[in-house]
Parts: C-alpha cells; structure tokens; sequence
C-alpha cells in the first residue's frame, strides 16, 4: 500500500471484464491502478479501456508487472488455464489474487488455500461478483430445503468459453450443501440424444444456453406439488460485477487464505 491506497493491477486488461475493471479502479477512492497486462502491449491501459490516457501501460509480462509495479492485489478476468499462471506467480512474490476467470479447477483453489495460508495474504476466487447472483444462490439454498426438485438453466453469450458456467455449478454445490435429497427426473428415464438431461453435479442437472443477445442469465426451478418457484437472476451490463470486485479487492486485505465465492463477504 502507498498513501493508504490499494495498488492494484489487472491481468486480462484488455478484454471486456479487464476494460471495465480498469475504469472501475481508476476511478475508485482507495485503489490506484499500477498495472495492466494483456496478452499485446499497448501504450496506454486507459485508451484502451475507452477512458483515455492513465498513463499505466498495458504490458505483455505480468512478472515485469507483478515485480516491479508491487501491486497488493492481482485481478485476474482472462482464461482458466493462463488464470492458473498468473495467480501461482502472484502467490509466489506475496500478491493477493482476486480471479473472476471461471473453469478454475478446485484442486487449484485448495492448493492456492495452503500458499495463502503460508504466506499469510488472502486471495478470493469467485464465479460470479454480481451480488444479485450471489443472493441466488443464498436464496436457492434455502429453497431447496423444502423444494428438492430441482434444475437450473443459465444462459450465456455464444463467446463463453466454459459450460457449465462457474455460477450454475457454484449454485449447484450451495443446494447440494443444504443437505436436501435433490430429486430430478426419474430414475429409470432414458436420455434419447446425449446431453438432452444436461450436465449432472451433485445430482442437480444443469442447461447451458449459448446465444448472441444474451450476457449472464440464470434461472433455477423447483419444483412441487401444483407449484413452481422460480429464482432468476439476468446481468444486463457489465457493470454489475464490479461492486462485488470492489468489495473483494479491499477484502482480501484483511485476511488471511483463499476463498471461493463472495458468499462469505455479504453476512
Ligand atoms: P474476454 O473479453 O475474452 O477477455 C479475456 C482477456 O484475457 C482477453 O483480452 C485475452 O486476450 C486475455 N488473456 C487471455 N490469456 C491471457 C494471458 N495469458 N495473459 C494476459 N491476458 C490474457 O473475456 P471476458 O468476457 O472478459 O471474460 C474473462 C473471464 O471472466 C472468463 O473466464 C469469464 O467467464 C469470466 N467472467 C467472470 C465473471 C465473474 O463475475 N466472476 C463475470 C463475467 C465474466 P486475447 O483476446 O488476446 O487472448
């Protein structure tokens, strides 16, 4: 920290979550932006960003960054297998990891869990940072104990890389964690095209919807006798991620080891 300040650099500076993180850092009280990687350099992080000239870079070398630039916290919004690098070489110099990539192995998660833990720094990874969704999620785990039929349907942009997206299968764990006896279908039912049942976690099947319109959408049916209750949550902008970003690069702050989901930082 400098004059109080959280140095923040952001690592996929250059792709849709990156640009809107680096506005959102730039122009936020507390956090100073002292770094911008992508995978091109460019002059200026800011132009890029559609903000004009912030006179931070955005460089090709996160380890020049990391190094360098001494940020407190890394945000990473890229790619699960670059996302898996860029948090280990974080870890590695003291630089508390804020990843908002989805698709990141849960064995990864526990491993960086340890390096925090030894390095006494926190870090959080979290599928999704709308607190709307969060709340979805909260909501549908109190659901399930009296509903445990259960499905979820997400929908999501055709340039998703990942399906299931994270939040479907973090909001699937959540319900399966309530300890309900999730019911879906019959025992006996035949899939007649593979897939047509969706993917399976815990017990819980998932639908993934992957059309040019949409941005991040989930909805999460149960079912019971004469009833539905339906759950829904829509992220219409980009934007609404980045308060629960916000909140995670102050958190991570103040304690110490890796946390999956922002869950644990609205109680
Ligand atoms: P995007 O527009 O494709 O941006 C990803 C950026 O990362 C691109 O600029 C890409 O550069 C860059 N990148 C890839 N590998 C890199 C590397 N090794 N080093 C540096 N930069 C690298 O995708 P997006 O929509 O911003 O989404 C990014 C990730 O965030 C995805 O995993 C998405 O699912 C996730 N996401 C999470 C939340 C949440 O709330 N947690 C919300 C929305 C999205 P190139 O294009 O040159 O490869």
């Amino acid at each position: 920290m400098s004059n109080g300040n959280i140095r923040v650099a952001v690592v996929g500076a250059a792709g849709k979550m990156g640009r809107e993180v680096v506005r959102t850092v730039v122009r936020e009280e507390g956090l100073e932006l002292v770094g911008a990687v992508g995978t091109r350099p460019a002059p200026d992080a800011g132009v890029v960003a559609g903000i004009g000239e912030i006179g931070v870079p955005l460089s090709d070398n996160l380890q020049e960054v990391l190094v360098n630039r001494k940020p407190d916290v890394l945000v990473d919004f890229t790619r699960p297998d670059a996302a898996v690098h860029h948090v280990e070489a974080a870890l590695a110099l003291g630089v508390r990891p804020v990843v908002g990539t989805t698709g990141i192995p849960g064995e990864s998660i526990r491993r960086w869990d340890a390096i925090c833990r030894e390095q006494n720094i926190g870090g959080l990874v979290a599928p999704n940072f709308a607190i709307g969704a969060v709340l979805m999620m909260r909501f549908a785990k109190e659901a399930a104990r009296f509903f445990p039929h259960v499905e979820i349907v997400e929908m999501h942009h055709d340039r998703k890389l990942d399906a299931p997206s994270g939040t479907a299968v973090k909001t699937a764990e959540e319900i399966v964690s309530s300890g309900a006896p999730i019911r879906s279908g019959r025992p006996d039912e035949k899939e007649l095209r593979p897939g047509a049942r969706g993917a399976d976690v815990g017990g819980v099947r998932i639908h993934s919807v992957r059309l040019p319109g949409f941005v991040a959408h989930q909805e999460i049916f149960f079912g019971g006798m004469g009833q539905v209750l339906t759950i829904r949550h829509d992220a219409v902008d980009r934007q609404c991620f980045m308060p629960g970003v916000v909140m995670a690069v102050r958190a991570v702050m103040t304690y110490t080891g890796m946390l999956y989901g922002l869950e644990p930082l609205l109680r």
